[in-house]
C-alpha cells in the first residue's frame, strides 16, 4: 500500500519489467523496484514504443556528431532520429505538467542511457560515450531534477544522494 510519501519517479518501461525492448523482452530490475517501492509511484516512459516504434524492431545506436548524433538502426541503417525528437517535443511539455521528482533510466540505451550511451562514427567506429536522446532532453529541461540509472543506484552514495533528492 502507498504511504503519503509516496514520490512520483519517472522509469524507462523495460525496467518495471514491461516487453517494450527491440526484441520483445524487458529488463525487468527488481533491484531497483525493491529499493524504491516503498516510496515510488512509477510512471512508466519508453520513449521508443510511444514515439511509435513497433515491437520487437531493429536494434537502434547513436552515430555522427556528439553534439547532434542521429539515431540510426544498427542493420538497415534507417534514422529514426525525427520521428523521437518529435515525441520528445510533446513529451516535455506533457511532463512539465506531471510534477515528477525524479527518473530511473535503462543504462547504455540510445534513448534512455544518462552517463554512458555509445557513440558511433558513420564507419561504424566507437567514438565515446554520452547520454541518450530522450534522457539528454529531460536533463536539459528539468536540471533540477535527479536523474540516475539503473547501475549508478547500486553506488550507496549515488543511490543515497538521489533519494535525498527526490525526497526533499
Ligand atoms: S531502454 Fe528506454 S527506449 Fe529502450 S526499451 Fe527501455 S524504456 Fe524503451
Amino acid at each position: 500500500m502507498k504511504t503519503k510519501q509516496t514520490i512520483k519517479l519517472g522509469i524507462s518501461s523495460c525496467l518495471l519489467g514491461n516487453n517494450v525492448r527491440y526484441d520483445g523482452g524487458h529488463k525487468l530490475d527488481q533491484y531497483i523496484l525493491d529499493t524504491f517501492g516503498r516510496i515510488a509511484e512509477w510512471v512508466p516512459i519508453c520513449p521508443e514504443v510511444a514515439s511509435g516504434m513497433p515491437v520487437p524492431r531493429g536494434p537502434m545506436q547513436l552515430v555522427g556528431d556528439v553534439a547532434k548524433p542521429r539515431l540510426i538502426t544498427i542493420e538497415t541503417g534507417i534514422d529514426r532520429t525525427d520521428e523521437l525528437t518529435r515525441w520528445i517535443g510533446i513529451k516535455l511539455r506533457e511532463l512539465e505538467q506531471t510534477g515528477l521528482r525524479g527518473f530511473v533510466f535503462k543504462a547504455r540505451s540510445p534513448s534512455c542511457g544518462v552517463h554512458d550511451t555509445e557513440l558511433f562514427s558513420d564507419s561504424g567506429k566507437s567514438v565515446g560515450i554520452r547520454a541518450g536522446l530522450f534522457a539528454e532532453a529531460v536533463m536539459s529541461r528539468f536540471p533540477l531534477v535527479p536523474v540516475e540509472d539503473e547501475e549508478t543506484l547500486r553506488d550507496p552514495d549515488i543511490r543515497g544522494r538521489f533519494i535525498a533528492l527526490i525526497m526533499a
